[in-house]
């Protein structure tokens, strides 16, 4: 291995004026530690509203600790902040983390470690969120078995948006994953090169509150789905076939019992009302595809630079 490569360290900060100086203070005392590595703390300010941008200009790097502060016109979300960090980074290995320290920096030797061992594309998984109650948890788990029922692409339960890549996975996703809409930890896991898994537990936030509301998981789980997987899209296909088996017996059943028109009544509503909510909801999932496609076409950019110094 030769000496002295350059690590990218990639952090999302989206009003994190409360924790973002104990992130760096903890982050930068741990890398200035790991012999024959430079560290670039890879800042991406995702159009916070707070004092995290002044906190970050006032950084100080050292001999082996560089400083790159990207901010955004306004807010763009955590995917596109990541995104970002991905195109600006200049490292030889890629490691995202969160600006809240719920991502331990003390795992980054073993990161780097692994790295050392050939591996490319790192994720880190979660043993246990200990911040993200029950309600999480549970909605988590149902996440990842769906996406892994519906889609050819497997991910792995509690990876987090703590993984790490070297430069020849970094280059596939600068260049060729540029969709609006992300799930950057479901490429990095479906892209192949040596894979490797690193499990942790996760911390509690330093300070500050998640923005992840159970809305904003709803959203991101759909557009997932979406992005990742076309068997809802066909799901139309298996409802045709069912409803026309039930008419095809209903037809025979009709015909044999000759039932006269004022008793078939009830039947008629039961079956019109289960067949119109069988057609929304198909016209409500290409809806959803729709959207998709509405906005790769609209090709608008994926985050849009304020300032990068
Ligand atoms: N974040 C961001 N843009 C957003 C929301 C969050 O860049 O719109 C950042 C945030 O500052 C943090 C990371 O993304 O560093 C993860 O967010 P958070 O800690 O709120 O999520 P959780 O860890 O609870 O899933
Ligand atoms: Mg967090």
């Amino acid at each position: 291995m030769e000496d002295n490569r350059l690590v990218s360290l990639i952090i999302s900060v989206y009003n994190e004026e409360q924790g973002i100086e104990q992130f760096y203070s903890v982050t930068k005392e741990i890398v200035e530690k790991i012999e024959g590595y430079s560290f670039e703390f890879v800042f991406v300010n995702d159009g916070s509203a707070d004092k995290s941008q002044e906190l970050i200009d006032g950084f100080k790097g050292s001999d082996r600790v560089s400083l790159k502060r990207i901010e955004f016109s306004r807010n763009f979300g955590h995917e596109a902040a990541m995104c970002a960090g991905l195109d600006y980074a200049s490292g030889d290995y890629l490691i995202f983390m969160d600006a809240d320290l719920q991502h331990p920096p003390a795992l980054i030797p073993k990161i780097l470690g692994k790295f050392s061992e050939g591996a490319e594309c790192i994720s880190m998984v979660r043993t246990k969120n200990e911040t993200a109650g029950l309600i999480k948890n549970i909605t988590s788990s149902l996440f990842y078995g769906l996406i892994n029922k519906l889609s050819v692409m497997k991910l792995e339960p509690g990876a987090s948006d703590f993984f790490a890549i070297s430069k020849r996975p970094a280059e596939v996703l600068r260049n060729n994953y540029r969709e609006k809409i992300r799930f950057m930890r479901g490429f990095v896991q479906n892209i192949g090169f040596n894979k490797a898994i690193i499990e942790y537990e996760a911390a509690k936030r330093v300070a500050g509150e998640s923005h992840y509301s159970l809305k904003k998981l709803w959203r991101l789980s759909m557009d997932t789905i979406v992005c990742f997987s076309d068997i809802p899209l066909k799901a139309g296909t298996f409802a045709s076939v069912i409803s026309a088996l039930i008419g095809f017996i209903l037809i025979i059943y009709t015909l044999f019992t000759r039932q006269g028109a004022p008793s078939g009544y009830a039947t008629i509503v039961i079956v019109l009302c289960f067949m119109f909510a069988v057609l929304f909801l198909l016209l409500g999932i290409i809806g959803q595809y729709i959207a998709v496609i509405y906005n790769e076409m609209k090709d608008r950019p994926i985050y849009i630079l304020k300032d990068i110094r």
